[in-house]
């Protein structure tokens, strides 16, 4: 869902309230104030950085050349998300002529209530300029909120050669490191070479929000458990909407076997959507029935399986080791129910530390 704000000005003050923000965002059944206690990620950045294209390509499936045509916007665009898919964040977008910091805002109110600020560069632009806005952006949120994680995209990497990625993330990175300590301003942001282009926006995203996830240490022990019982080379637990991964097991996330693994979850849906689904019938193609296997030219094979509403567990593996798919099953049985206790809980701190000891 989608929500302009004409008149930006005016929609800070005040409280979210006023913003009609507990309506619009409230899914059926849900208490408001556990909506306005869902964490907020923010992307900010100067204008033209890339932002929308980001917030289109990874959660509304636009094509990367469609975003050519999207238009500058001088509003807020909120986003919620949490109706679609697993990830239940808001994402806002502001505009990057908008100064966030100005006092008509009641920004100390929404910066208590923010998980995370994705700072966009562009980086086939100068980039002096953004990197003052980030510092400053830096520095004045940690004084209201120092919690806050600071995520840095250095966009537009596509059209960047390697040894030039490699330049702007370390000038980019160093410059900050030194304004930083400069200011004794203890934030160590994350740094990410992302484009639309491939699969390096979706990585990057799927890091950011692990990052909010407090189940995360539960979910990479079970699929440790998982891989290791049934011999499999790599997992991923993957939100099937925006194909961001919430949680992968402790192996090095390899590009290629996540691009196959997101590629797959493509192929099922579409198929099944095309094929699977009844005359007139309208939905996502994607239930608890749900599974799939592929054998690749390079013997190895892909296993998909719905986990929940929103998850999907897609795996890379031998082929040899599929001879016992039968134990895979079963396992996968056991990881599933695992899945349903952990998320079954509330997601408070003290659930979240229960839940670990047990799966320990
Ligand atoms: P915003 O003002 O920050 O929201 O920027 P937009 O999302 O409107 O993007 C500005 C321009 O950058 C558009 O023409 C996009 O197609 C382009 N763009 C966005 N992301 C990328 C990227 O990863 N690579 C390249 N080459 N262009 C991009």
């Amino acid at each position: 869902m989608e929500d302009n704000y004409e008149d930006y000005d005016n929609a800070f003050v005040g409280n979210l309230g006023d913003m009609g923000y507990g309506e619009d965002t409230q899914a059926a059944g849900e208490p408001a104030s556990q909506i306005e206690n869902k964490p907020k990620i923010f992307l900010m950045g100067l204008k033209r950085s890339g932002k929308s294209s980001i917030q289109k390509v990874v959660f509304h499936k636009m094509l990367p050349n469609e975003t050519l045509f999207l238009e500058s916007t001088s509003k807020v665009v909120k986003n919620d998300i949490s109706n679609s898919s697993f990830v239940q964040f808001q994402i806002w977008d502001f505009p990057g002529q908008l100064d966030f910091f100005d006092p008509s805002f009641d920004y100390e109110y929404i910066l208590n209530n923010c998980g995370a600020i994705v700072f966009v560069i562009d980086a086939q632009d100068e980039i002096i300029e953004a990197l003052q806005k980030l510092h400053q952006t830096i520095a004045k949120v940690y004084q209201i909120n120092p919690n806050i994680h600071f995520e840095v995209f250095i966009h537009k990497s596509d059209g960047l050669s390697d040894d030039h990625k490699i330049d702007r993330q370390r000038d980019i990175q160093q410059k900050t490191t030194e304004e930083l300590t400069d200011a004794n301003i203890n934030v160590h942001p994350s740094f990410y070479v992302t484009s639309i282009y491939d699969h390096s926006i979706f990585e990057a995203f799927s890091k950011v929000i692990q990052k909010l996830i407090p189940q995360l240490p539960t979910l990479e022990n079970l699929l440790d458990v998982f891989i290791s019982r049934s011999r499999i080379e790599k997992a991923f637990l993957v939100d099937v909407v925006s194909k961001i991964y919430v949680a992968t097991d402790n192996s090095p996330v390899d590009m290629q076997t996540y691009e196959l693994c997101s590629d797959m979850i493509d192929v099922v849906i579409d198929v099944s959507c095309i094929y699977g689904l009844k005359e007139e019938e309208e939905g996502l193609g994607y239930d608890q029935e749900s599974h799939s296997v592929i054998k690749l030219n390079n013997g190895m094979v892909l296993y998909l399986k719905e986990v929940n509403k929103y998850l999907a567990l897609v795996c890379l593996l031998r082929e040899s080791n599929f001879d016992k798919h039968g134990l895979i099953d079963y396992n996968f049985i056991c990881f599933k129910k695992a899945i349903e206790e952990v998320f079954s809980r509330k997601t408070t701190k003290a659930g979240a530390k229960k839940t670990i000891k047990k799966a320990n």
